[in-house]
């Protein structure tokens, strides 16, 4: 347990001196080693099944801020819309459709990332930059009132190629900037990279990620995913 404390504040001070944050993906995790890294002071979780997010939303402590980064079906919107902090993988304009209809109903506008298929391996979620270029020109897309752009997310190939990680991020951040010009410049939110995981993290700092998410180097290697 001192270790986990010993990496996490290791990764915390690396985080924020690139001025990023920290996101502790505490998927399949029990309770107590979430309450552990609370009680350091980490706040923002991240959980990637619905069912999982909702119940531990109820359990633990109301001023986490949870962060959904899997990808999410349209059926499950409903339930996590009422607490969610940031949803990562707004993955199509159908999904972004339902997350705008549910914020609605709570009253509430729902800060989102947009997903961007940047690996080179064949992953089935995320945009293309074409494709989000359209989204964001419709007039569709101008009637939604209750979602909240906040950035773009990714994944790299899964690979010990440092440098074909490295372009994966680098292209990441050239879509972020491409939409933030042509979009979003008068936008004080729309300012977030979520990029880099246990493996490919300080790259993907170095290559101006603003979240990391982090998961076994925290809280050592899944059970089950
Ligand atoms: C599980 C997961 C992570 C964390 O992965 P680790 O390799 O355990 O750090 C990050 N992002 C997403 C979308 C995930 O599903």
């Amino acid at each position: 347990m001192k270790d986990n404390l010993e990496t996490w504040q290791r990764i915390q001070g690396q985080a924020s001196a690139a001025g990023a944050r920290l996101i502790a993906v505490s998927k399949t995790q029990p309770d107590v080693h979430i309450l552990e890294l609370y009680e350091a002071g980490q706040r923002d979780f991240g959980e990637n099944k619905v069912q999982e997010l909702t119940d531990k939303f109820q359990r633990l402590p109301k001023d986490i801020r949870w962060h959904q980064i899997g990808h999410l079906q349209t059926n499950k919107v409903k339930y996590i819309v009422p607490f969610v902090h940031l949803i990562h993988a707004v993955d199509s304009f159908r999904l972004l459709q339902e997350i705008d209809k549910q914020a609605r109903n709570n009253q509430r506008v729902l800060p989102c990332l947009l997903q961007f298929k940047i690996a080179r391996e064949d992953s089935k979620y995320g945009f293309s930059l074409d494709d989000a270029i359209s989204m964001l020109g419709s007039d569709a897309f101008q009637q939604l009132q209750h979602i909240a752009l906040h950035g773009v997310m990714g994944m790299a190939t899964f690979t010990d190629d440092e440098a074909l990680v490295r372009a994966e991020f680098d292209n990441l951040r050239q879509i972020f900037l491409h939409l933030k010009r042509d979009f979003f410049s008068d936008s004080d939110t729309f300012r977030e990279i979520s990029m880099g995981m246990s493996d490919d993290y300080p790259i993907a700092l170095e290559a101006g990620s603003t979240m990391i998410r982090i998961g076994s180097l925290l809280f050592g290697k899944r059970n089950y995913d």
